[in-house]
C-alpha cells in the first residue's frame, strides 16, 4: 500500500544529502572537537564550526551567537531558565502565551514553583497573541517574554517583530520558540529583533536530537548543564558532531530551497484545506486563515474523535496527527485548541495534516478521496451524532 506521510510538523524525514554528509563523522572522522592537539580532533572542530556558520547564515546571526543543544526542548529550557535565573536580581515576572509548546509552557510553570510569577497571555480565536494584550501584561519586574513564532498545532504565525519591540520598550528580553518555522519560512533574528531563538534540526530534514539556541551578543544567561567548557561555556558536554554536521547541511539546503518549497506547499495546503472544508460538513479550519505555516492544514470535525480518524487514515496509508504528537495519547483536548475558545467536544475532533517537500498533488488528491468517507462512516457510528442538527 502507498504510504503518505503528512505529519511534517511532528518530524521530517532526513534528506539524503544531509545523511551522506553525516556518515564520515559516524565512522572515520570520530575525533572529539575539544581534542585540538591532533588532526582527528581538529577535523571534528572544523566540521562543528562550519555547521555553526551554516545555521547562523540561515538565521542571519553571527556564528558565535549559535549555541548547539540536543534539540528544541533543551533550547527552550536553556533560554527560559537560563535567562530568568541569571537576571533574577532585575525581576521575577515572566510572560508567555497560553498556546506554547510544552517545552516552553511547562518550563515557565516549573519556574513558578521557584518564586517566579508567570503570566500566560490569552490568544484570539485564530491563535494570535495581540500586541495590546502583551502591552497591558508587562510590568516593571518583567524580565522575559517568550512567544512562539508559529504554533505546532494550528500553524498560526505570530507578530513576533511587534511583540519583541513592545517587550524591549518595557526593558525586558524576548525569546522566540521558532522550532516550527526555521527552515520553512524566513527567520531573520535581526529583523525580528529577538534576543534568543530556539530551532530544531529534525523539523528541517536534519537528524533528530540536535538543535540550537540563538543568543544575541550581550545577553547574559546561566547554563543549565554543568561540566566541560564546550559552546563557549554555555552548554557543557561533548558535541554531537554527526548531528551538528547534519543540522548545518539541512540549514544550508533549507536556505536554498525555502522560496520554492514554501510556495509549492502553500498551494498544496490551500487546495487540501479548501477541498476538505467543502467536502465535509460541520468542519472548520483552526488557526489563522492566512498567517500560517505553508502546508499546515489543521481542522476540527464535529461529532467525531480525532484519534478515530487517525486510526482509519493509517489503514489507508495516510500518516497524520491529532493535535501535537506530544499531546496525542492523552484524552484531554489540547490546551491550544481550548485556548482558541473551542468547546471540548469540537476540540476532540481535531486533525492536523502537515505537508512537506516529499508530498505531491497525487497525495493531496488521495487524502481528498479517502478522508470525507472516513469522517462520514465515523459519524454514522458515533453516539455524538445524536446531537447533529
Ligand atoms: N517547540 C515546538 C513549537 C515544537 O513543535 C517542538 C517539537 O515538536 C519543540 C519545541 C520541541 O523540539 P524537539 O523535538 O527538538 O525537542
Amino acid at each position: 500500500m502507498r504510504q503518505i506521510y503528512m505529519d511534517h510538523s511532528a518530524t521530517t524525514p532526513i534528506d539524503q544529502e544531509v545523511f551522506e554528509c553525516m556518515i564520515p563523522y559516524l565512522t572515520d572522522r570520530f575525533g572529539n572537537p575539544s581534542s585540538i592537539f591532533y588532526s582527528a580532533g581538529q577535523t571534528a572542530r572544523q566540521a562543528v564550526e562550519k555547521a555553526r556558520e551554516q545555521v547562523a547564515s540561515l538565521l542571519n546571526a553571527l556564528p558565535d551567537e549559535v549555541v548547539f543543544t540536543s534539540g528544541g526542548t533543551e533550547a527552550d529550557n536553556l533560554a527560559i531558565v537560563g535567562y530568568a535565573m541569571a537576571n533574577r536580581h532585575k525581576g521575577n515576572h515572566i510572560i508567555t502565551s497560553s498556546i506554547e509548546h510544552h517545552a516552553v509552557y511547562d518550563t515557565c510553570k516549573y519556574l513558578s514553583n521557584y518564586g517566579f510569577e508567570v503570566t500566560f497571555l490569552p490568544v484570539d480565536g485564530n491563535g494570535i497573541v495581540e500586541p495590546e494584550t502583551l502591552k497591558t501584561a508587562l510590568k516593571p519586574n518583567t524580565t522575559l517574554v517568550s512567544i512562539m513564532h508559529a504554533n505546532n498545532e494550528i500553524g498560526t504565525v505570530e507578530p513576533i517583530k511587534e511583540l519583541a519591540s513592545i517587550t524591549h520598550e518595557a526593558g525586558a528580553a524576548f525569546h522566540c520558540d521558532a522550532v516550527q518555522t526555521v527552515g520553512r519560512i524566513p527567520v531573520d533574528v535581526v529583523d525580528l529583533g529577538v534576543d534568543m531563538l530556539s530551532a530544531s534540526s529534525h523539523k528541517l530534514y536534519g537528524p533528530k536530537g540536535v538543535g540550537c539556541l540563538y543568543v544575541r551578543t550581550g545577553i547574559t544567561m546561566q547554563k543549565l548543564l554543568h561540566g566541560g567548557g564546550q559552546e563557549k561555556k554555555r552548554r557543557a558536554g561533548t558535541e554531537n558532531v554527526p548531528g551538528i554536521v547534519g543540522f548545518g547541511k539541512a540549514a544550508e539546503l533549507a536556505q536554498q530551497r525555502m522560496d520554492e518549497t514554501g510556495k509549492r506547499l502553500r498551494e498544496l495546503g490551500e487546495r487540501l484545506a479548501q477541498g476538505l472544508l467543502q467536502a465535509i460538513p460541520y468542519s472548520r479550519l483552526t488557526g489563522h486563515p492566512v498567517k500560517r505555516i505553508p502546508g499546515h492544514v489543521s481542522l476540527c470535525f464535529e461529532f467525531v474523535e480525532g484519534e478515530s480518524i487517525l486510526l482509519m487514515l493509517d489503514q489507508v496509508g495516510v500518516m497524520a496527527s491529532s493535535g501535537s504528537a506530544c499531546t496525542s495519547g492523552s484524552l484531554e483536548p489540547s490546551h491550544v485548541l481550548l485556548a482558541l475558545g473551542l468547546p471540548h467536544e469540537i476540540a476532540h475532533g481535531s486533525l492536523r495534516l502537515t505537508l512537506g517537500k516529499g508530498n505531491s498533488e497525487e497525495d493531496v488528491d488521495h487524502v481528498l478521496n479517502v478522508l470525507p468517507p472516513i469522517v462520514e462512516r465515523l459519524r454514522q457510528m458515533s453516539p455524538l451524532n445524536n446531537t447533529r442538527r
